[in-house]
């Protein structure tokens, strides 16, 4: 029988749970244009309000996941995906990929560039002389069995369901739907293949959850629908207080990324990509401990295989010592003497696109040199007018903008404040 789209949002609208059949005919119907726009939207809106049941947003996921290509990594012993919900500074996937390679694992990952405030790694990664961020399929995974570690953008249609939907839900004001959000997070990790997923999910002022209960409800609801398509899903829900590691940009990452991968770099990060990394690996025994994975960052284990996938993908290995930072500098004080009590990465990562590093409009030219070294942590005391953050722009400009962003971006009190943790959750997906 012909499904009729009418039902479907009356289904919805009344509080209904549709079955497998419904949605997939209802998103089959929309993908192939014989349901319009304005019926999908009413329907989003339906499913904003009412909501969606586990099971219900685990059948959405799939229809969508199997909406386009699917990578077939079912070769590889022990494939892995890592996603963040977006942070402020967070180029732990520079770190936890060639980190997980060098320790047996298989990373075939396809990565987005930046939008909004928060960088993305395809950019991140551009920012190593000559290197090669679009691979095609066959030279893609080709470099997965050679190395372990492949990084490109989306090749192929991954889950264009989930493209198009998102589009319409960015027109209807109906992204802020938890199933949907979930839904569209892990059809294109489900699609893209990987045996084992971690989920880095992030809560705070610079993060797209601002509360731990909303960061918790996204990271089981993921968690969920991974375990029901038979993936080993892990979530870890880290904090976005302040910006991850000292640097927001895209050279001064990748430098800061390397740091790390030899053994150095900021405690904040080195700590967020060991604990992703032992997640992802521990399940399949790749590992035991944490010290496992620690022993890689400063054997030089990691940082061989990150050289290794810089040159397979055409990058100068030897530029990344010497990558190029916008010249000119500008400190930007603490206004007051006092304990640092917060930083708002919305605000550094706002002001970091303002001098060229972000993105307004898709498709906007980045400056890679542009960017923020940021001096201090939540819980340290400063001196009035001692450096908290150093804008490294070009000839001033988006200087005057950047540097109003960061007017009331740091919180200063008399009383002491205690780092605050970390990571706050590990939701792992094999438990009840
Ligand atoms: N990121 C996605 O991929 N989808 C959403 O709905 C929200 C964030």
């Amino acid at each position: 029988m012909q499904l009729r789209a009418l039902d479907v949002i009356a289904e919805k609208r009344l509080g209904g749970e549709h079955s497998r059949a419904t949605l997939e005919g209802f998103i089959g119907g929309y993908l192939r244009g014989e349901i319009p726009d304005y019926q999908v939207a009413a329907w989003l809106m339906a499913v904003l309000w009412r909501g969606m049941t586990p099971i219900e947003t685990a059948h959405l996921t799939e229809v969508m996941a199997n909406s386009g290509d699917r990578l077939d990594l079912s070769a590889f012993p022990h494939s892995i995906d890592k996603h963040s919900t977006g942070g402020v500074g967070d180029k732990t996937t520079l770190v936890v990929a060639p980190l997980a390679a060098a320790l047996g694992a298989q990373v075939a990952k396809m990565s987005g560039r930046g939008l909004g405030h928060t960088g993305g790694t395809i950019d991140k990664l551009e920012a190593i002389p000559g290197f090669r961020a679009e691979l095609s399929s066959e030279a893609f995974m080709a470099q997965v069995e050679r190395i372990g570690v492949a990084i490109t953008g989306q090749t192929g249609q991954l889950a264009p369901a989930d493209g198009m939907l998102y589009a319409l839900r960015d027109a209807t004001g109906t992204v802020a739907s938890l199933p949907l959000i979930a839904g569209s997070i892990m059809s294109k990790k489900l699609a893209g293949g990987a045996r084992s997923i971690v989920l880095d999910v992030k809560v705070g002022s610079g993060a797209f959850m601002k509360s731990e209960a909303e960061a918790r409800a996204l990271a089981e609801a993921m968690v969920a629908i991974g375990v029901h398509a038979g993936r080993e899903v892990r979530a870890v829900i880290s904090s976005m207080q302040q910006p991850l590691g000292n640097t927001v940009g895209h050279a001064l990452e990748v430098r800061e990324a390397s740091e790390t991968l030899q053994g150095g770099g900021p405690s904040d990060l080195r700590e967020l990509a060991i604990t992703l990394t032992y997640e992802l690996l521990e399940s399949s025994g790749l590992v035991r401990d944490r010290q496992a994975v620690a022993a890689a960052l400063d054997d030089g284990r990691a940082y061989e295989r990150f050289i290794a996938f810089v040159a397979a993908q055409g990058g100068d290995p030897k530029a990344l010592s010497q990558l190029s930072i916008a010249p000119d500098q500008t400190l930007w004080r603490a206004p007051r003497a006092g304990t640092l009590h917060g930083l708002d990465a919305e605000r550094v990562g706002r002001a970091v696109v303002a001098l060229g590093g972000g993105r307004r409009r898709k498709g906007d030219p980045l400056d890679l040199g542009v960017g923020a070294t940021v001096h201090a942590k939540i819980g340290q005391s400063l001196a009035e007018g001692e450096p908290l953050i150093t804008l490294h722009h070009r000839g001033d400009r988006g200087l005057a903008e950047a540097l109003r962003l960061l007017e009331g971006a740091a919180h200063l009190e008399n009383t002491p404040a205690p780092p605050p943790p970390l990571i706050l959750q590990v939701l792992r997906g094999s438990e009840p």
